[in-house]
């Protein structure tokens, strides 16, 4: 009996592996090199801790337990990555400035003119001052 064999064996029935556990390392890997300059023992615990996490997760027989959970995380990460699309957008729009209400914090996208203009709130009807540098 060879070893490949015996692995699929053990795996059989487990988790496996995700998204979730590749971050997991991945931040494991990380704190440790950070680690190698900062020579913290909670650190060092903190890794060990993602490295326990990542294995027991991969070895759990309650499959459904950690779909859950990596449904969760790829929920987190696809929220960030559509906040940076959004944010970039906005970084790259020449023709217009974006501005928070100060009443109920809705986005308005303004026309880019250079100086103070006063501009009313579509959603709440609120008036303020709004600056536009360069
Ligand atoms: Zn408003």
């Amino acid at each position: 009996m060879n070893f490949r064999y015996k692995l699929i064996q053990f795996m059989s029935g487990r988790y496996g592996s995700d998204n979730l556990n590749f971050a997991l390392l991945i931040l494991a890997a990380a704190v440790s090199v950070v680690n190698i300059f900062i020579r913290s023992l909670i650190l060092q615990f903190v890794v060990y801790a993602l490295i326990i996490y990542a294995f027991y997760r991969m070895l759990s027989r309650n499959i459904e337990a950690r779909r859950r959970e990596n449904r969760w995380f790829n929920d987190k990460v696809n929220f960030v990555k559509k906040r940076s699309e959004l944010y970039n957008q906005r970084k790259n729009d020449k023709f217009h400035v974006y501005k928070k209400c100060p009443a109920c914090k809705a986005i308005l996208r303004l026309p880019h003119r250079i100086g103070t203009h006063t501009t009313v709130c579509p959603r709440c009807g609120q008036e303020f001052k709004v600056k536009v540098k360069k």
